[in-house]
């Protein structure tokens, strides 16, 4: 830190001095944009490199901003993986702009804190409003939105967090319909593909006792057809599941579906849950959420919007704009069509966070719809990524991945040496090496997957998943870096096929 002037504490804010050092790391972040591609996609780290490079105390006196920026270039920076880079394919994407740092920047300066709406009325709003906003960009049903009597929205901080909060809030409806219900009675569904986050809720909420504890969770396994339903879950089975637990005297409480798998981008009956859920003999109807984490970006082109057929009758349904949708992380949309129950079965008002506007039930005190008191005004990031880009530009986003997905899915069905492991997803793409039996190909795919990996040209996930001829590994190819165009697609299958040649 560089001194400030004489006659303030160093501590203080000092404008001229932040503006600085503001541009300083601006420019930083520039270069580092521009140089992206010349990087490595993945450092070649090993555990404890870095560590062993930090002091083991802290330092006693500050020092100027240059020094550290320049620690960040030496030591931080050649130890990432890099998530923006053009050659990134890993997991799902984790967008960031122009826009969402700039807003997290000046999120940061205003250190606004929004646990009720009295302490940020105008992010708070803000919040309310976008969440409206995007419940029509992405063709949410009206329930779902503000202003419908039981209806709202609110970013939380991740999709795992959406899914504990709306368990929470399932709990309590159910608590407060069977008010003599105990918790061990209290069953909770999701297909063998859901997210871990489902699992990690349980286990947090004291629904399962460690990650195997199957006593009240059931993992209903997905449909292995290869078709285009491959991975969803399977309706008839979740329909015995409920009525078996319904004969045991047990309470279905719980539904978690999902629209994006993790592992192969499959989309959940949300039709067919529905029914289950309707006309099953578990009363009250256990709460169903919706998890869109990844794919609930490609909503806002109505051609993607099949996957919605059946919504009506969710209770929640959650998106990460951080994901796929150009908002720097972390940015959950989350909303209900039960704000009721989920405000009650978070709500806890000592009485210094009593305010008239509370009182009055007319705003949203959004402390009392996630875990966390305290909340930083990630509407913000939000807000400047749709005005910035507009819908326009978002929808043409999502359609320029998904359409070097198809030209990836093209090129890989015509491979000598390379083949889809199950139907394309969006833009993910899994894709396996072909061999004379299904242990060679999962040899020869982790060795494919490795090599591209060590290339510094791209980064794939290698997976396990689940095919009609048993499981298998695979390469889950995610497209959906702000910086990938078609030449780094191209440059991929050049870096597989290399790889799949010298390799056999
Ligand atoms: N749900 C699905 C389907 C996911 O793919 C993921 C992460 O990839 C998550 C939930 C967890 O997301 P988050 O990191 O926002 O908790």
């Amino acid at each position: 830190m560089t001194d400030g002037p004489s006659n303030r504490p160093e501590t203080s804010l000092d404008p001229d001095r932040f503006e600085k050092n503001a541009a300083l790391a601006a420019a930083w972040a520039a270069e580092y944009w521009r140089t992206l591609e010349d990087r490595p996609v993945a450092p070649p780290t090993r555990p404890g490199d870095v560590l062993e490079r930090l002091p083991r105390y802290a330092p006693e006196s500050g020092e100027p901003f240059e020094r550290v920026l320049g620690d960040l270039t030496d030591l931080i920076a050649p130890n990432t993986l890099h998530w923006q880079h053009p050659g990134f394919f890993g997991y799902f994407p984790c967008n960031t702009s122009e826009p969402a740092v700039l807003a997290d920047l000046i999120t940061s300066a205003m250190g606004n804190q929004g646990m009720l709406w009295q302490t940020a009325p105008a992010a708070n709003e803000l919040e309310r409003r976008l969440l409206d906003q995007m419940a029509h960009a992405i063709g949410l049903p009206e329930g779902f939105r503000s202003d419908a009597p039981s209806g709202g929205g609110v970013i939380q901080p991740t999709a795992s967090d959406a899914t504990l909060a709306a368990l929470v809030a399932a709990r309590r409806r159910v608590f407060d319909r069977h008010p003599d219900a105990r918790s061990d009675d209290l069953t909770l569904y999701t297909s063998d593909q859901a997210h871990s986050s489902v699992v990690k809720a349980a286990m947090i909420a004291g629904l399962a006792r460690h990650a195997d504890d199957r006593s009240q969770l059931r993992l209903i396994p997905a449909r292995n057809t290869g078709g285009p339903d491959h991975g969803s879950l399977d309706a008839d089975a979740l329909r015995s599941a409920v009525a078996d637990d319904v004969r045991a005297g047990k309470v279905p409480t719980f539904v978690t579906a999902t629209l994006g798998t993790t592992a192969t981008g499959a989309f959940d009956d949300l039709a067919g849950i529905a029914g289950v859920l309707g006309d099953g003999p578990a009363a009250p109807r256990p709460w169903l959420h919706v998890d869109a984490a990844w794919a609930g970006a490609a909503l806002i082109c109505p051609e993607h919007r099949a996957m919605l057929a059946g919504v009506e009758a969710a209770d929640s349904f959650c998106f990460n704009p951080h994901k796929w949708l150009l908002t720097t992380f972390d940015c959950n949309l989350f909303w209900t069509q039960d704000r009721g129950t989920l405000v009650d079965a978070m709500s806890i008002t000592p009485s210094y966070l009593r305010s008239e506007a509370s009182e009055s039930g007319e705003v949203f005190d959004y402390r009392d719809w996630g875990v966390p008191l305290g909340r930083r005004a990630r509407a913000l990031k939000l807000w400047f990524v749709l005005r910035f880009f507009g819908l326009g530009a978002m929808r043409r986003f999502i359609r320029g991945h998904v359409a070097m997905a198809e030209s990836l899915q093209r090129r890989i069905e015509a491979h000598p040496r390379l083949a889809l492991s199950c139907p394309r997803s969006l833009a993910l793409v899994c894709l396996h090496a072909t061999g004379p039996t299904l242990q060679d190909e999962d040899r020869l795919t982790d060795a494919v997957a490795a090599r591209v990996n060590a290339s510094g040209y791209a980064y794939v996930t290698p997976a396990k998943i689940l095919t009609p001829s048993g499981p298998r590994r695979t390469i889950r190819v995610s497209i959906g870096a702000v910086a990938t165009e078609p030449r780094h697609v191209e440059r991929l299958v050049g870096t597989l096929s290399g790889a799949v040649n010298a390799l056999t």
